[in-house]
């Protein structure tokens, strides 16, 4: 028996990606049995971080790596590690940075994203303070090198598809600017494909998630020269205490790790584009739809299925649309969208963590949810602002 149904959940689909308000990822057999293998034994922590220290030097070319509980938990305690370095008197007294001589951060303001909770948060969490560089949509490496002072601990890169995508500092001048002044670099590479990429490009720290495309349990790899990734395992003996991982979730990494680098990539991407092909072939025949297939923004080996929804040909905007997906009539499968553009009127399908045979259901509720708004008597428009306000409301009275 499904556990959903052993514990009353629906059992949605997810055509959304990773999230972790979905549960993250599908995590793989070897990756449940490795885990599985590990549960009721015991092990010294030490040790095991050891080897996961190996493993992440060999996976991103990196001198060091070690586990943390989220990729989120990583940022909080990299920025730790620069402030603090092993000291464990410094390391003791966070989030008290007032006897610290660097305890500033300087990050883009078209990096301060919200991946689920305040980028900045993370940051200020280690007590350290935020200096944003530059403008929402505009930064140069003059501003970046006049933001980092004698009180610069770090300097912080995030690459996501939640950043803005245009007028940023390129990683490379980022990197050059922060090293001529002595500053660490930190990128933020939660959802990236690419393991190597930025450790290789001179990061010193580079932070994944492990139970994101890497299809681990929920934690997050820190990548990185050896004293700095020491500095932050040390934090363990501090605030990263209430953010610990168990051991779980670091064989959960360590095997996840090894699985991506035996996976079969190319076999991957050929099924996830005949999935956007039929998708769009067949989206595309219906009123008020313009399908296509459109690449992950960061780079990404990834394409969605970009779905633009006309309101006034299709009679429902795509947010009308996403709800109606996840929210169907009695005895119909929820099928969750990526929707977080949904106020331009478009929305994807994101083919990554679909089932065999999930295509065909999202395919067809789709298109039933298509020909409802077609037939409706009243067409399908909520006006965006109540859509915001419905959910906030919603989530308002958990756990009623
Ligand atoms: C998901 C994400 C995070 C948070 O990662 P967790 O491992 O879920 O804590 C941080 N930064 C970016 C850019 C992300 O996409």
């Amino acid at each position: 028996m499904d556990i959903r149904s052993r514990f009353g959940l629906r059992p949605v689909i997810n055509a959304s990606g990773t999230m972790t308000s979905l549960g993250a990822s599908s995590v793989s057999a070897p990756v449940i049995d490795a885990v599985a293998q590990v549960l009721p034994q015991f092990v010294e922590i030490d040790d095991l971080q050891r080897r996961a220290s190996a493993a992440i030097a060999e996976a991103c070319g990196s001198e060091a790596g070690y586990i943390t509980a989220s990729c989120s938990a990583a940022i909080t305690l990299c920025i730790a590690a620069t402030m603090t370095g092993d000291d464990p008197g410094l390391i003791e007294r966070l989030p008290d940075t007032a006897s610290l001589e660097r305890h500033e951060v300087a990050i883009q303001t078209g990096h301060l994203v919200n991946y689920g909770a305040p980028v900045d948060q993370a940051i200020r969490l280690s007590g350290a303070r935020v200096v944003p560089v530059g403008a929402a949509t505009e930064a140069h490496g003059y501003q970046l090198n006049t933001a980092i002072t004698e009180r610069t601990a770090a300097a912080l890169y995030v690459v996501s598809h939640h950043t803005v995508q245009f007028g940023m500092i390129p990683l490379e001048e980022f990197i050059a600017v922060a090293h001529a002044k002595g500053v660490p670099v930190i990128v933020d590479a939660a959802s990236e494909y690419d393991l190597k990429r930025f450790i290789a490009a001179g990061a010193d720290l580079a932070l994944y998630s492990a139970h994101k495309f890497l299809g681990g349990l929920t934690a997050g790899i820190v990548a990185g020269k050896k004293a700095l990734i020491r500095a932050a395992y040390f934090q363990n003996g501090g605030i990263g205490r209430g953010m610990k991982v168990g051991k779980e979730g670091i064989v959960g990494a360590i095997a996840a790790l090894e699985q991506w680098q035996r996976r079969d990539h190319v076999a991957v991407r050929a099924r996830e584009r005949g999935y956007l092909t039929l998708w769009r072939e067949t989206l595309n025949r219906c009123d008020g739809v313009w399908a296509e297939i459109d690449a992950d923004p960061t780079g990404n080996p990834l394409d969605r299925l970009k779905l633009h929804i006309d309101p006034k040909q299709a009679r429902i905007t795509a947010w009308d649309l996403a709800d109606a997906l996840a929210r169907p009539p009695e005895g119909e499968v929820p099928v969750i969208v990526r929707d977080h553009e949904a106020e331009l009127h478009f929305f994807f399908l994101d083919p990554c963590n679909l089932h065999p045979g999930e295509e065909q259901i999202v395919l067809a509720r789709l298109t039933a949810e298509l020909e409802r708004a077609r037939q409706s008597p009243e067409p399908v428009v909520t006006p965006f602002y109540q859509r915001d306000a419905r959910r906030i409301a919603a989530r308002r009275n958990w756990p009623d």
